[in-house]
This record gives C-alpha cells, structure tokens and sequence, in this order.
C-alpha cells in the first residue's frame, strides 16, 4: 500500500468511527405536513445527538467475529456495567490501523504492500541472530524497552526472524511444501500476502521450536510481553481458531492500549480480538465499505 492509500485508508477509518458517535438521521427537508416538520424541528432544537444502539451493534458482531460464548457473555456484562468498552475501542481505532488490521488465513495484505518506516535492528539489549532483519519503528522502539526490562531480570530477548517482504515469504513457503508437503506446511508456514511478518511489526524469537516456551526468555515473554504492547499471535491450543499451531515464539505488536484490549476483554486470545474489531469496522462503515476495500487493496 502506498503511503497516500495508507493515509486515505487511516481517513476512513476515523471518519467512521466518527460516524458511529453521531445522531443516525439528519434532519429531513420536507415540510409536507406538520408531523414532519415538528420531527424536523425537534431534530434542530437537539443538542446532544442520540447515541445509537450499540447493544444490539454488539450482539451483531460478537455473532459475526464468532466469539465464544464466555468471552462474549463478559463483554456483554461489561457493556451493562457501563465499562470503557466502546471508548477502548474507537481509541484503538484511531490509532495506526496496521496495528489492528486482520491477517490471517482468510485475510492478506496487498502484495505491493511494505510499511515505509522499517528500521535495521542493531544489537541492543536484546541479540540479533542475522543480519539485516528489519521491524516498523515503533516496533523496534517497543522491543528495545521490552529488552531492558527483560535483561533487569538477567535475561536476553534474541530476534530470530521480523520484517518478511512478500517475495520472501513467497520462497519460505515454497521451500516449506518442499520439505514438508502442503498439508503441514500450511499448519506452520503462511502463504506469501497471509503472514504477520508482511507487516514489519511482528518478532519471532529465541530458537522458533517448542522448546522456547520453556526457556526462561519464553515464560517471561509469556507473562510479561503483553504490558509492553506485545501478543502472542498463536497460543497453545488454537489452533482451530487461529489456522496454525501453536509458536510459543511468535509476538505481534499492538501497542499498549490494543495489547491491554486483548487481555482485558478476549482472555489474551488476539484472534478474537482482531475477528472483533474488523467485524465492528464493517458493521459501522457499512455505507463505505467498498471504498475501504479500494484503499486496502490498492
Ligand atoms: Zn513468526
């Protein structure tokens, strides 16, 4: 995505969420009878729009994003209690959409797309494993506070793998059916346009076997990752919500507020999360859809 289509694309976004907050009707200029020009009158003389009905909003996307009913029945509770729930999600929203974008087995960055602000990692409190790797700036900025607080504990984070361009995604995957077959080679290999690492926010650390989960690094990661605006992409166990197995090694960065979102609401489950807000965008961008789509795709 270009950079303009990137801006464009943020634009809509906010304008929509924008739009959520509005009243849903303006006022209507036909004064045909008097029943209508009252309605139109009280329209006028309103000063706090109606809020719409997000209850039934919710319910709508819970349903869509396919969440399970516990995780639902939480939100819905939350909503009731008057929690910061929509205010959670509108600020998220208008934050860089990259960082909430869905990519996963059904949802593929443009093959044009490459994030213009990737930065080199150097050593820094954490270790590199080869040369060249790359991450956005925010991420690389995250990771390096991440590391000093790991290495406050004796620990050092090392980056395996970050920033994957689509061509070099494309020669993973072919190389992954080769030695493996298409069948497991899906389970653990994303197809070139599917994978996380497009997006240059995403780290895969220590040795990339299931054996990291039990290093010291791994569990610490696993505890702490969250608080700094990182998430485990594919948990232990989700495979069937998430399309791939479980890598103990592979964070995505959120931010902060996405990160605590994750947590807080989708019991640190970021598919769901991410299922959810694309739902919301849908559903409250209904009318501009396909202009996202354009942008999204150009
Ligand atoms: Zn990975």
């Amino acid at each position: 995505m270009t950079k303009k289509a990137s801006l464009l694309f943020a634009a809509a976004i906010l304008f929509f969420a924008g739009c959520t907050k509005r009243s849903d009707q303006p006022a209507t200029a036909s004064t045909e009878n008097a029943e209508e020009s009252e309605v139109m009158q009280k329209n006028v003389g309103e000063e706090i729009p109606e809020e719409p009905n997000y209850s039934s909003l919710l319910l709508d996307v819970l349903a869509k994003a396919e969440i399970p009913q516990d995780i639902s029945l939480k939100i819905q509770e939350s909503m009731a209690e008057n929690s910061d729930f929509i205010q959670d999600i509108s600020g998220i929203l208008q934050d860089d959409p990259y960082l909430w974008i869905l990519v996963d087995k059904e949802h593929s960055l443009p093959e044009n797309y490459e994030p213009d602000d990737l930065v080199k990692l150097k050593k820094g409190s954490y270790k590199v494993n080869k040369n060249g790797l790359s991450l956005r700036n925010a991420a690389a900025a995250s990771l390096e506070e991440m590391a000093v607080a790991a290495k406050s504990k004796k620990l050092t984070l090392t980056v395996s793998s970050a920033y994957r361009s689509y061509k070099y995604q494309t020669n993973i995957h072919k190389r992954s059916i080769k030695t493996l077959g298409q069948k497991a080679a899906d389970r653990g290999s994303a197809r070139p346009g599917y994978s996380q690492h497009q997006l240059g926010l995403v780290v895969d650390f220590g040795t990339i076997t299931d054996a990291f989960a039990k290093t010291a690094e791994g569990r610490w990661l696993l505890a702490n990752a969250s608080s700094f605006g990182w998430s485990l992409s594919y948990p232990q166990g989700y495979e069937k919500v998430t399309g791939y197995r479980w890598e103990s090694w592979h964070y995505r960065y959120t931010g902060k507020e996405l990160a605590k979102f994750i947590e807080t609401y989708f019991d640190g489950i970021q598919q769901y999360a991410l299922r959810f807000l694309h739902e919301w965008v849908q559903a409250t961008a209904l009318p501009l859809q396909n202009d996202t789509e354009k942008n999204i795709n150009s």
